[in-house]
C-alpha cells in the first residue's frame, strides 16, 4: 500500500511537470483516477471513491454503464463507421429515429437536429449565430450567474467575471438580466426584463434570442419557478426574440424528467443537449430547432466532429435503456427527493445560514462562505467522495450524483459530507479562539 501511494505520489508529480498549469480538476480531485463502474470510481492506490461529481454532469447513467456498454463494443468491433463528418449512416439515422419515438413524439414535441461540435459551447456558438441570422438583430439577451461556455460567443453570454476577464477581447452582443430570485424573493425579475425589453426608450437594443437555464448549474444550482420561466418564455414571443434553452447540463434527466423544462410546459424555439446526451461520456452536442427557425444555408455552421458515430450510438443505447417508459424519470425524481430532504436535515441541524436549493437530482448546498466550502469538499474528498462547488464565489457545495446511483451509495456519500462539514465547522471554530 505505502509502495501504491508513492507509484500515485509520482504520478501526481508527473502531471504537474508534464500538464500546463491551465488544469484544474486533478487540482481538486488529486489522485489518479484508473477505474470506475456506476457511482464509485477506483484510484490506482485502490482507494474507492463515492463519486457526487458525475463528470460536471456528464455521466447521467454512471460510469461504464452496461446496457450502453454493450451497445459501444458492440458497434466499436463491427468496423462501422466511426468518423465521417455529417454523412449519413445509420447510427446517426437510428438516434434521430429513436429519439423522435420516445423523446420527443411521447411529448409532443417537433424539432429538426443539428449536431454541432461536440463541445456544449460550440452547440451555444451555433444556437446564438442561428438566432441572429433569423432575426437580423445581434442583441442576446442571458441572466445573471448564466454558464453557456468558454469560447467568445459563449463567454459573452456568461456571467462569470473569472472566465470574461481572461478572453483579452471585449465580449459584446450580450445584455444580462436579473434571473429568477437575483434581487430576493420579493421582486419578480420578469417584470423587470418584460418592461425593459418592450420599452423602445430603454437603451436595450431588440433581442436576436432570450438564452436561459432553468437550473443554474455553474452559477450555484439557482432554481427558476415555472411562472418566471413562462413569463420569460412570454416575453420571448412578444419582442420577436428566438427562445433558446440550455439544456446542456440540466437535461437529458437531470431534474427528473427528459427535458428540465417540462414541469414549466415549455416550448423553446432552440434547445441545446450535450453533456449527458451521449449517455456514456463521450463527446456530442446538439441543437433541436423548430423547424421554421431552419434557416440555415449548406455548411454555415461546420465542424470537423460533428455527430461522432460512437457517441450517437452510446445515445440511442441510452434513450433505449432508460426513456422508453416513465419508471425511470420517477425513480429519479423519488431519489431527487431523497437528497433534498438529507440535505435540509443536515443544513437545518448545523445551522449557520446553511441552504439547500434544487430539483431533481441537482442539489446545492450553500455554506455561504467560500472557505467552509471548500474545506468541507477537502475534507470529502479526503474520506473518500468526490464532490464538486459551483456558485460565482465556490460557496455552494453541487450534489451531482448520477441518477442510476442505488440508496446505499447515495446515503454512504451523504455520510460522508456530513462528517466532513461537522470536522470542518469544529475546526473552523476552534481556529477562530
Ligand atoms: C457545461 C456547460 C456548457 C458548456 O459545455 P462545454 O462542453 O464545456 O463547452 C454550456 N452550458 C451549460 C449550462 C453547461 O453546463
Amino acid at each position: 500500500m505505502g509502495e501504491a501511494i508513492g507509484i500515485e505520489a509520482r504520478k501526481l508529480h508527473a502531471v504537474e511537470e508534464l500538464e500546463s498549469k491551465v488544469r484544474s480538476y486533478s487540482r481538486s480531485f488529486p489522485a489518479v483516477f484508473s477505474r470506475a463502474r456506476g457511482s464509485i470510481m477506483l484510484t490506482e492506490n485502490g482507494r474507492q471513491m463515492v463519486d457526487f461529481f458525475s463528470g460536471a454532469g456528464a455521466l447521467n447513467y454512471g460510469h461504464n454503464n452496461h446496457a450502453i456498454k454493450v451497445a459501444v463494443t458492440e458497434y466499436l468491433s463491427s468496423d462501422a463507421m466511426i468518423h465521417g463528418l455529417d454523412m449519413a449512416t445509420p447510427a446517426k439515422i437510428e438516434f434521430m429515429e429513436t429519439f423522435n419515438s420516445f423523446v420527443l413524439e411521447s411529448r409532443g414535441m417537433r424539432y429538426r437536429y443539428q449536431f454541432t461540435g461536440p463541445t456544449g459551447a460550440n452547440a451555444i456558438e451555433g444556437a446564438l449565430k442561428l438566432a441572429r441570422k433569423v432575426t437580423g438583430r445581434q442583441n442576446i439577451i442571458s441572466f445573471t450567474r448564466g454558464y453557456h461556455g468558454l469560447s467568445l460567443g459563449a463567454i459573452a453570454a456568461t456571467g462569470n467575471r473569472f472566465y470574461r476577464k481572461v478572453s483579452g477581447v471585449s465580449l459584446s452582443g450580450t445584455t444580462f438580466m436579473p434571473y429568477d430570485g437575483y434581487l430576493g424573493p420579493g421582486v419578480d425579475t420578469a417584470e423587470y426584463v418584460r418592461k425593459l425589453l418592450m420599452d423602445g426608450g430603454s437603451g436595450i437594443d431588440a433581442p436576436a434570442a432570450i438564452l436561459v437555464e432553468t437550473v443554474q448549474g455553474e452559477g450555484g444550482i439557482n432554481v427558476a419557478s415555472k411562472e418566471w420561466l413562462q413569463s420569460i418564455q412570454a416575453i420571448a414571443k412578444d419582442v420577436g426574440a428566438v427562445f433558446i434553452v440550455d439544456d446542456i447540463q440540466m437535461g437529458s434527466g437531470r431534474t427528473g424528467e427528459f427535458f428540465s423544462f417540462e414541469f414549466a410546459a415549455l416550448s423553446p424555439d432552440v434547445i441545446v443537449l450535450s453533456k449527458s446526451l451521449s449517455g456514456y461520456g463521450l463527446p456530442l452536442s446538439m441543437l433541436l430547432i423548430r423547424e421554421e427557425l431552419d434557416v440555415w444555408e449548406p455548411g454555415e455552421h461546420t465542424g470537423t466532429f460533428r455527430g461522432n458515430n460512437l457517441a450517437l450510438v452510446s445515445a440511442t443505447a441510452a434513450i433505449n435503456a432508460y426513456w422508453r417508459c416513465p419508471s425511470f424519470s420517477e425513480e429519479v425524481r423519488r431519489m431527487g427527493a431523497l437528497l433534498l430532504d438529507r440535505l435540509e436535515a443536515i443544513a437545518s441541524e448545523h445551522g449557520n445560514g446553511f441552504s439547500v436549493r434544487g430539483r431533481g437530482m441537482a442539489v446545492g448546498f450553500d455554506c455561504r462562505k467560500t472557505e467552509l466550502a471548500a474545506a468541507t469538499a477537502r475534507r470529502a474528498f479526503e474520506r473518500g467522495l468526490i464532490v464538486e462547488r459551483c456558485g460565482p464565489d465556490d460557496q455552494v457545495v453541487k450534489f451531482f450524483p448520477a441518477l442510476t446511483i442505488d440508496l446505499e451509495t447515495l446515503n454512504q456519500g451523504l455520510e460522508i459530507f456530513e462528517k466532513s462539514l461537522i470536522e470542518t465547522l469544529t475546526g473552523v471554530r476552534s481556529n477562530n479562539c
